[in-house]
């Protein structure tokens, strides 16, 4: 595979835009503001709205005052007031206006009685803006009618009430004035709105204080997370994340970042070690076909045949390594391996009935156990072929070379054993995890294979989630074991069958020995 990775990242992913500390406190901030905001406009809007009706009931109360004390009747029934200067008198005298709070009556125009006691005056001698009230309460007034109304009046926010107080059989026209400052109270709740402003800034100002440094706590393992990324190039997969400590998501982050870290560097060195083994597996053949060739006698027949010979012998040997590494190759792909719903006992069978022809044996097919199951008849029948063309080449003429196919009880369920014993050379116990590496080859061991068979066998037990166990025994013979999942295909899983082809699978480069 060509090394196109870069060397380096394109750019260190260092924090751009807004970092997530400053989107955190931003939102914090935010949305503390517009609660406070909301909080403030609705608790002070309501508050201006009952100082309203308050000022409003206070002025209906004094009305109402006066009423009672017009309609007021002695034991016989009479009226105790008979005349509006009585009436007027007697509610302005007994009115206790409230903070703020003004009484006045007017009797034909001119002012006639107050209260002993009030905050302001709207009327009278020295009293600013007198004549000016006078004049506006003569125009509010409305013959026989009570007003409500605003009225602003040197500096007061005046909300006053003007009711006009008519006695039968009194030509008299009365005017019964309460007026209330709005300003006073208005004020102390401006006040408390201030109040609540900064104590709300303040309250802010802390928020956003704690979640900085709070965020800043949280986050500082993110921080040096991303730091130590971006000094992790191809060149130094070495490197680890610290990992925080704690189980939270940060530290599963770091500790899935490690990880992932070491599948990349092992599979850096897994492809660096492959590239070393397959020029130096290439090279053999390619520098004896030289060799051979540079010692060629072009004019000897003889010599020309012999180096003919080795060329052909080499290149075959060339083809086999090529194709075992594309099929190596393909064995990675989820592929490799396609599972369909298959008789075992004909697909045995129908594998054991080539191998006869790989080479003069006592072939027997021990037993094989029946049944319909998931499993790739191709790969199965390759994996077999391979370990009979291992059992052929590691064993004599005539021995005995037996194929068993089993149903067997493992721990994780059923299992499918599929095995090929030989009485050939057997494999020393220190080389039996060895030879299912690449390329490797028993030392002393007959023959020039690619050393990629048992690889491949591996490939694709590992491709039915499955693997490969030997047994052997030096001098006595090796028995390879394919063990696979029992699988049964499940109901209405109709697996096509004769999607699976019969014939054998040759090795790509014809390396099936
Ligand atoms: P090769 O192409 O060299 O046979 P394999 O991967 O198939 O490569 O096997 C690797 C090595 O395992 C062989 O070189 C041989 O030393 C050993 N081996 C494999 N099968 C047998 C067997 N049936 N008996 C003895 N040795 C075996």
């Amino acid at each position: 595979m060509p090394e196109t990775t870069p060397r380096r990242l394109p750019r260190p992913l260092s924090a751009r835009g807004w970092s997530v500390r400053t989107r955190v406190l931003s939102t914090v901030v935010l949305f503390m503001t517009m609660g406070l905001a909301v909080t403030g406009v609705l608790t002070y809007a309501a508050q201006f709205r009952v100082l309203e009706e308050r000022l409003q009931s206070e002025l209906e109360q004094e009305l109402s005052e006066l009423e009672l004390i017009a309609k007021d009747t002695d034991e016989e029934g009479e009226y105790q007031h008979e005349s509006v200067d009585e009436v007027l008198r007697a509610a302005t005298t007994s009115a206790v206006p409230s903070d703020n709070e003004t009484v006045l009556a007017l009797i034909d125009g001119e002012p006639a009685y107050k209260p002993f006691q009030q905050d302001f005056e709207l009327v009278g001698e020295g009293v600013p803006g007198s004549a000016e009230m006078l004049a506006e309460i003569e125009r509010l007034h409305v013959p026989g009618r009570t007003v409500t109304t605003t009225v602003q009046h040197e500096g007061r926010d005046l909300r006053m009430l003007i009711a006009s107080v008519r006695v039968a059989g009194d030509d008299a026209a009365g005017i019964f004035v309460v007026a209330a400052d709005a300003n006073p109270p208005q004020a102390e709740l401006w006040r408390s709105v201030a109040t609540f402003t900064v104590m709300s800034l303040l309250a802010l100002l802390v928020a956003a204080v704690l979640a900085y440094l709070v965020t800043g706590r949280m986050l500082r393992p993110l921080e040096s997370l991303r730091e130590a990324t971006e000094q992790i190039t191809v060149d130094d997969l070495e490197r680890r994340v610290p990992v925080p400590e704690g189980r939270d998501d940060i530290a599963a982050l770091a500790r899935n970042f490690n990880r992932m870290l070491a599948r990349i560097q092992a599979g850096f060195v897994e492809q660096r070690r492959f590239m070393s083994d397959v020029g130096h597996e290439l090279r053999t053949p390619l520098t004896i076909v030289r060799g051979t060739l540079e010692t060629t006698d072009p004019g000897d027949p003889a010599d020309v045949r012999e180096a003919h010979e080795i060329a052909i012998d080499e290149l075959d040997r060339m083809g086999r390594v090529v194709g075992d590494l594309s099929e190596l190759a393909a064995s990675s792909r989820p592929d490799f391996v396609r599972p369909r719903r298959t008789d075992l006992g004909d697909a045995v069978r129908s594998a054991f009935s080539r191998l006869p022809h790989i080479g003069e044996r006592e072939w027997v097919l021990e037993r094989t156990a029946e049944g319909t199951v998931l499993l790739d008849q191709q790969r199965l029948t390759q994996a077999l072929v391979q370990l009979a063309a291992n059992a052929v080449r590691y064993s004599e003429p005539g021995t005995r070379i037996a194929v068993i196919a089993d149903r067997v009880a493992g721990p994780a369920g059923p299992e499918l054993h599929v095995a090929v014993r030989d009485q050939g050379i057997g494999i020393a116990a220190a080389d039996q995890e060895r030879i299912f590496e690449r390329f490797t080859r028993v030392e002393g061991a007959p023959g020039s294979g690619s050393g990629l068979g048992l690889p491949i066998v591996r490939a694709i037990a590992e491709g039915h989630d499955g693997e490969v166990r030997v047994e052997s025994t030096l001098g006595e013979g090796s028995t390879f074991t394919l063990v696979l999942p029992w699988r049964t295909p499940a109901d209405g899983d109709t697996g096509d069958e004769s999607a699976v082809s019969e014939g054998p699978t040759e090795r790509p480069g014809g390396s099936s020995r």
